[in-house]
């Protein structure tokens, strides 16, 4: 076991061996990772790196003492309910990160539902089986039933279950834009309707969507509409930390009104703390992050975005072209931005994943249905030639020589296609478990 160290080290010597072990990282600058980082390149990075390190040491937790910070959140939340077709009314926070957005839209739909309908004893949310991991998070740590639906042969959320899956305990009704794992984005206009005809909340996830989707329809693409200008959607989840390109721990949630933002809200008076009150699920809220986000937003502006977007879509459609070229391969539906995910009939897509990973890629697999996940920034520039032509190796080796699933590490993000059969949960828990708990 490492011991505390008695004494310090010089600064030298730490970051030499900090910088040896990201040598071993994701190589996500060069383009190798298709997932985790959204890069935009040294300039922007440059900008909310400077906007991160002046407010370092700033903490959100007390807007009253940082008017600094206040400023931000309200200026970037107003700027992203702009974007959203949101107006005066549109009312919102910033938070950690898409997980906590979820978090907090679920708790506040949940509380809302104590007092309007106190009647429901055992809330329910019904959720595309699409809907991102955290919403099953939500439910768990918050006590809402999660009621999956089926997904259509288009991969978006089936609208003719979601009807039958209405119960008097359903309390909330998710939609995504794009969901994270084929990239398309739900019928949302359709499920506005149903939400408004049964007077039920209806959550938009837009984590990946928000500031991707209406760059990519200003560029000429069509886009569905998503966002506050359907009528139904009572809240957006939008991350600034992805393709916002701001530093790690950003996102927006964002309410049709501040009535349903109260909700999200914790008070407690008797604290011999003093009288306590919190907008989101953290306390402490780091400052750097938010000034990040306020600085990225101003110094691209919709033209920055716009000119960012085109960079993605032209790598997009080439990988996407390039993979239809391969008869072996198909891509899952019709998606609307830089994420898509394709899969084989003939050849094993994990097997496939394995080949790329011994060239050096980190590569993200799916199951049900068994597929590789790729989410494209503006770095993958330099490298969709040379991945193409693994691909295409890869595929070439496969086709003649079978595999079988190699068991493997990288099982953690919401894959379970290599794993032993029996309690998949509880093996995960333990993996991670033992992943965190080595010391080498
Ligand atoms: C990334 C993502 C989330 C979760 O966001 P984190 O920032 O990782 O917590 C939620 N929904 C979708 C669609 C996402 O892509």
């Amino acid at each position: 076991m490492l011991k505390f160290p008695k004494d310090g080290t010089d600064s030298k010597t730490i970051f030499s061996k900090m910088d040896q072990l990201k040598e071993r990282d994701g190589n996500w600058k060069e383009g190798k990772t298709w997932s985790l980082v959204y890069y935009a390149g040294e300039e922007i990075t440059k900008v909310a790196e400077e906007a991160y390190l002046k407010f370092f040491h700033a903490n959100a937790l007390n807007p009253a003492v940082f008017n600094s910070l206040r400023q931000f959140e309200n200026d970037i939340l107003s700027m992203a309910a702009d974007l959203f077709h949101g107006d005066e009314e549109t009312a919102g926070s910033l938070t950690s990160g898409g997980s906590e957005s979820i978090l907090m839209a679920v708790k506040t739909y949940r509380d809302e539902a104590r007092v309007l309908h106190p009647e429901i004893k055992e809330p329910e949310m019904i959720l595309p089986v699409s809907a991102h991991a955290s919403f099953e998070k939500a439910a768990h740590y918050y006590g809402v039933k999660a009621v999956h639906i089926p997904l259509n042969d288009e991969y978006k959320a089936d609208i003719k279950v979601l009807e039958q899956a209405i119960t008097p305990n359903t309390i909330l009704i998710v939609g995504s834009a794009p969901a994270y794992p084929q990239g398309i984005v739900d019928p949302i206009a359709q499920m506005g309707q149903i939400a408004l005809k049964h007077g039920l909340r209806f959550h938009v996830d837009a984590c990946l969507g928000g500031f991707i989707l209406p760059f990519v329809r200003d560029i000429g693409y069509q886009i569905p509409d998503f966002d506050f200008s359907v009528p139904g959607v009572s809240s957006i989840s939008a991350d600034l930390h992805k393709y916002g390109f701001a530093a790690k721990g950003v996102s927006a949630i964002l309410y049709r009104n501040s009535e349903l933002r109260r909700y999200q809200y914790f008070a407690y008076a008797d604290w011999p703390g003093g009288l306590f009150v919190s907008p989101s699920a953290t306390g402490t809220r780091p400052g750097g992050a938010i000034a990040s986000a306020y600085a990225v937003l101003n110094y691209l502006g919709r033209q920055g975005y716009q000119n960012l977007t085109r960079k993605v879509m032209t790598i997009t459609k080439k990988l996407q072209e390039g993979i239809s070229r391969i008869p072996e391969l198909f891509i899952l539906g019709k998606p609307e931005a830089g994420v898509f995910a394709f899969g084989s009939d003939s050849i094993n897509i994990h097997a496939l994943a394995d080949k790329l990973e011994e060239q050096g890629w980190v590569i993200d697999q799916q199951s049900n249905p068994d597929c590789l996940h790729f989410m494209v920034t503006p770095a993958h520039e330099a490298v969709s030639e040379s991945f193409l032509r693994d691909l295409r190796a890869g595929v070439d080796q496969l086709k003649t020589s079978p595999e079988t699933i190699k068991g493997n590490s990288a099982a953690l993000y919401g894959m379970k296609a290599a794993l032993p059969s029996g309690k998949t949960e509880e093996y995960l828990l333990d993996s991670l478990n033992k992943l965190m708990g080595r010391n080498e």
